[in-house]
């Protein structure tokens, strides 16, 4: 199990720091964010230490993901939800303030107003956009 001795849920996963947790198998965690944009806003983790996506063992963020369905399922039945975002940063520019991969699960209901995927429609400059997707194709 790789861990980080100044990480904040590494620590959550040790038991360090306190955490309401409401899902756990082997190599994941979930528990309540305790900042949370909506009731039920929880945050599915792997054990083990990785920073961002670009990181993270593809087996790993595979179970992850299906965990995460899981969770998700859980939530929304449990709290009669309309609907879910599950939301993943990466870097500061992305937002991201805890330096380990996580995954956020935010139950909707109409309306809420959050700020989350709650952005205006506005068309792109499409040369803007074919430029972009030709540097994405060429990238490795
Ligand atoms: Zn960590």
């Amino acid at each position: 199990m790789t861990s980080d001795p100044n990480c904040i849920f590494c620590k959550i996963i040790q038991g360090q720091i306190p955490s309401t947790r409401v899902y756990e198998d082997e190599k994941h965690l979930a528990f309540m964010d305790i900042n949370p944009l909506n009731r039920g806003h929880c945050l599915m983790i792997p054990k083990d230490h990785h920073p961002t996506i670009h990181d993270i063992p593809d087996d790993l963020l595979a179970g992850l993901m299906i965990a995460a369905k899981k969770l998700a399922g859980r939530v929304v039945r449990a709290l009669g939800a309309q609907g879910i975002n599950l939301i993943q940063s990466n870097g500061r520019a992305a937002n991201q303030i805890i330096d380990h991969f996580h995954l956020h699960l935010v139950p909707r209901w109409r309306p809420d107003d959050l700020p989350v995927a709650n952005w205006d429609l506005k068309p792109g400059a499409p040369e803007e956009i074919a430029t972009a997707a030709e540097a994405i194709r060429q990238a490795t």
